[in-house]
């Protein structure tokens, strides 16, 4: 990719997947499908509450058997294949909409609810079925196995793209941001504070986020909003 040509950055949260049926969660001390994130997502209790922790991801991944990818992945998927080389998909999703969607090179910075990973030996494999069997590590035999999906508190590998990917903004390069409250990860200073054309897609607005730093703000679900930034990508792109 020669380096001088513009760059489109994704940066996904859980709202992108909202219209596909999957739920998204509200807040770090929130719930999510009714649950405390505190109980089911955090590195210093998850063995205190392991069966609830699988319990739940096993039945995230029986509802989100039956999901699809949605006009907003799809649109993305659109994007990657109109600009070959020059977008960057960045999300926190643990789902695999986007991948089904045909987005190629997602960068998943929470992990993977497909996955299973070893707190003891590091071995991560993909899941046979929505549950796990709870027959531990095909590695090392431990039982202590989680699910591969980033907790708070417990180190999150892929941030080192997300911040690589940050420092190489320019002016000539567009960022969107669609369906994240800010809560996690803070969006308005990662993007909104970059060198880039900034852009944010959410239902509403997040009192998590300084919504000014960003360039444009547009409120509405992500499957009517996306598809109408493609003109105003297509001149950024040129
Ligand atoms: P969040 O739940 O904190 O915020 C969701 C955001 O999406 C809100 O700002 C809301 O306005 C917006 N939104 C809701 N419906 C929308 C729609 N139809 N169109 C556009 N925007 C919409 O989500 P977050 O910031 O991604 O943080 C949640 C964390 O939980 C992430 O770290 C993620 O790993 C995890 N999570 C993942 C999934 C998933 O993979 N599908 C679902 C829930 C939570
Ligand atoms: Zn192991």
């Amino acid at each position: 990719m020669p380096s001088h040509h513009p760059r489109l950055v994704i940066f996904s949260g859980a709202g992108l997947s909202a219209e596909s049926g999957l739920a998204t969660f509200r807040g770090a001390s929130g719930l999510w499908e009714g649950v405390s994130i505190r109980t089911v997502c955090d590195i210093t209790t998850w063995e205190d509450n392991f069966d609830a922790v699988h319990d739940f991801y096993d039945a995230r991944r029986v509802s989100g058997a039956k999901a699809g990818p949605n006009l907003a992945h799809r649109t993305i998927a659109e994007w990657e294949k109109m600009w070959p080389g020059r977008v960057v998909i960045l999300t926190q999703n643990i789902d695999r909409l986007l991948e089904t969607a045909g987005c190629t090179g997602v960068i998943k910075l929470h992990g993977d609810i497909r996955l299973l990973r070893c707190f003891d030996c590091g071995h991560q494999w993909e899941i046979d079925g929505p549950r796990y069997d709870r027959q531990g590590c095909p590695g090392c035999a431990s039982n202590r196995v989680k699910p591969g999906v980033v907790f708070f508190g417990e180190a999150a590998p892929r941030y080192d793209d997300l911040h690589h990917v940050v420092a190489g903004l320019r002016e000539v390069d567009t960022v969107v941001v669609v369906g994240t409250s800010g809560t996690v990860l803070p969006a308005d200073q990662l993007f909104g504070n970059s060198r880039a054309y900034s852009v944010l897609v959410n239902l509403e607005p997040s009192r998590q986020m300084n919504e000014g730093l960003f360039s444009e703000r547009h409120y509405g679900p992500a499957t009517q909003e996306l598809p109408k930034l493609t003109p105003l990508l297509r001149e950024r792109m040129r």
